[in-house]
């Protein structure tokens, strides 16, 4: 996929990442007022539509774009999200600056990661958007260096990694941010930053799907016959439904 192509996904990608937070909009609120103070949904709502209307004007380069994105995050999301999701963006941007192929991408998730938890203190854990990006981060870089999935299925598989991360904020105490405050109260309740990010990656990964389905992304194997790759490009998980005992 050539820069162009990249930069109309990155583009893709934030007006589905937009629409998303308005649609998930109060659902967050609600989350954030049973451990926080209900306005995840509208920082996070009011932060995307900031960021498609600042690229609008932006030069039309992947990491310019992207960080584009961190920078109308970190003026318009406000509280502990905003600098976490923007900064951390603006940081990992520059790991795109040669383009979007399979090895930067792990460099930029990981460089996300690495920001978040630098800037928020926060580990696994702590009930905290990290316990939703840590998993996913490290399933798509093994996914990509150790088991040579091709990125979009990469990216499946973190998107379901993260869905177990947000799963698992339910149960354990908040050892960061607001939700901190409530102690033992805060047990119980999933929390609303995985869960937003969980909701952006699952974003990512659709727009990804039209984009790569099929495709090669790394040149220099750009006329390998994508049928030769066999493999459907989501995988894994067993459909439960399978098991049911309809024995005919
Ligand atoms: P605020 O808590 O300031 O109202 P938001 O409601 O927008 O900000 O975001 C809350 C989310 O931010 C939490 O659900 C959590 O995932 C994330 N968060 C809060 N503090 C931290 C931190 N120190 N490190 C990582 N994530 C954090
Ligand atoms: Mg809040």
């Amino acid at each position: 996929m050539g820069r162009e192509a990249q930069s109309e996904a990155i583009r893709e990608a934030t007006a589905a990442m937009a629409d998303r937070m308005a649609a998930e909009k109060s659902f967050l609120t609600d989350l954030d007022s049973a451990i926080g103070d209900a306005d995840h949904g509208a920082n996070m709502n009011r932060g995307f539509q900031a960021a498609l209307a600042r690229l609008e004007d932006a030069d039309d380069d992947p990491a310019t774009l992207v960080k584009t994105v961190g920078v109308a995050l970190v003026s318009e999301v406000g509280g502990a999200a905003g600098p976490l999701y923007g900064g951390s963006l603006m940081k990992a941007s520059g790991e795109l600056e040669e383009g979007v192929t399979a090895e930067s991408s792990v460099a930029f998730a990981e460089r996300y990661l690495e920001t978040v938890e630098e800037r928020g203190k926060a580990s696994v854990g702590d009930k905290t958007m990290v316990d939703a990006i840590t998993p996913a981060v490290h399933t798509y870089r093994k996914a990509i260096e150790v088991d040579d999935h091709d990125p979009l299925e990469a990216l499946g598989k973190a998107v379901d990694a993260a869905e177990r991360g947000v799963a698992f904020t339910t149960p354990i105490r908040a050892k960061k941010g607001r939700a901190s405050y409530l102690g033992w109260r805060s047990v119980g309740h999933q929390d609303p930053g995985a869960t937003s990010t969980l909701y952006l990656l699952e974003e990512l990964f659709a727009v990804a799907e039209e984009h790569l389905d099929g495709d090669v992304e790394i040149d220099a194997e750009a006329d390998v016959d994508p049928e030769e790759l066999g493999e459907p490009a989501v995988g894994g998980d067993v459909d439960e439904s399978a098991n049911s005992d309809g024995g005919s």
